[in-house]
């Protein structure tokens, strides 16, 4: 492992300051994913700035009802948190579906976000990837891809983001703060993340050297029914084939609001915005599901070997939505 420079921030501004004025900075949380890629040889920074004693680890209603989750809350603490888990049960089963107790315990809300695909040609430095190296090309396109994106991916890189939570707070609209040199502002969750496009080399939206500081998960989606759902080789500790977090409302015989994620599918959570829009006022009929399911998926474009990724996601999805609002007689 390279050698690097070691500092603990007491402050968010002295952490952002920090990652200003060092050389080759990188934030350091739990750890989970960072030390791995650093004894890999993919990550290789000069100055690791420890954020995980920040005080940003509490979990704390806000006055509009809302809930302002703290980056360093460890998904172990926020799954088994009463209020998520009363009011956001997608996001606790979609915590308790990655990874395993262990890296629970110690991982963090703001480094899950960040947490790198695990696609093997990015992990291993002696193959091409256009992520770990521009340029260099993509060893999954015409190699081993069966784990690999079906939507969204580019020429440049078909890999799939390994969030499970990140999936949920899609689904839940929840926002992500940031704090940098110039300031704080939130994006939605599901636009943290980017598509590969020509810049696999960016996995989210963040600018350089800001910060994350919490998760905010909604009022409006506090409470409505929810589910999470994620196909895989093995019962745990391993990666979404495919998933899904689904956030339903009906009432009146139909769709009031719908919030479908799928994880697994591609470079980033993939938001079903046409689904979501076709549910919207429809009853909610198998029939209705199907369409809808169908009309989001028609964007696939399967590789080689991973095609089994999409009607694995449809029944995924249309169980999950059978479950929140089992259906009228078509
Ligand atoms: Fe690299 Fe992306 Fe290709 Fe994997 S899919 S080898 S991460 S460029």
């Amino acid at each position: 492992m390279k050698p690097f420079a070691y500092l603990r921030a007491d402050s968010v501004d002295q952490a952002t300051a920090a990652y200003a004025s060092r050389p080759g900075p990188r934030y350091l949380g739990g750890g989970t994913n960072l030390m791995d890629l650093m004894k890999l040889g993919v990550e290789r920074p000069a100055t690791l700035i420890d954020v995980s004693r920040l005080p940003l680890d509490g979990v704390e209603e806000q006055p509009d009802g809302s809930l302002r989750v703290g980056a360093t809350v460890r998904n172990s603490d926020l799954a088994a948190h009463p209020l998520v888990r009363d009011r956001y049960p997608v996001l606790s089963q979609a915590l308790l579906a990655g990874a395993s107790g262990q890296l629970r315990n110690i991982a963090t809300t703001g480094g899950n976000l960040l947490q790198r695909t695990r696609c093997p040609y990015f992990q291993d430095v002696h193959k091409p990837c256009n992520k770990r190296e521009p340029g260099s090309g993509c060893g999954a396109r015409d190699g081993v891809h069966r784990d690999h994106a079906v939507l969204g991916h580019s020429e440049q890189c078909i890999a799939t983001n390994p969030s499970d939570m990140s999936v949920a707070l899609a689904a839940l609209d929840a926002r992500v703060e940031l704090r940098g040199t110039d300031g704080e502002r939130t994006v939605p969750a599901a636009e943290f993340h980017r598509l590969p496009g020509d810049r696999p080399e960016q996995d989210t939206h963040i600018r350089p050297g800001e910060l994350i500081t919490g998760v905010l998960l909604p009022a409006a989606t506090a409470g409505l029914p929810s589910l999470y759902r994620k196909a895989r080789d093995r019962a745990s500790y391993t990666f979404a084939l495919a998933s899904v977090a689904v956030v339903l409302r009906t009432g009146e015989g139909v769709v009031q609001h719908a919030g479908i994620a799928f994880g697994g599918l591609a470079h980033r959570p993939w938001r079903a915005l046409r689904a979501e829009e076709a549910l919207r006022g429809a009853a909610p009929t198998t029939a209705a599901f199907e369409h809808a399911l169908d009309l989001e998926l028609a964007a696939a474009r399967p590789l080689r070997d991973n095609a089994y990724k999409v009607p694995l996601a449809r029944n995924l999805a249309l169980d999950v939505l059978g479950r929140l609002a089992p259906p009228h007689a078509d």
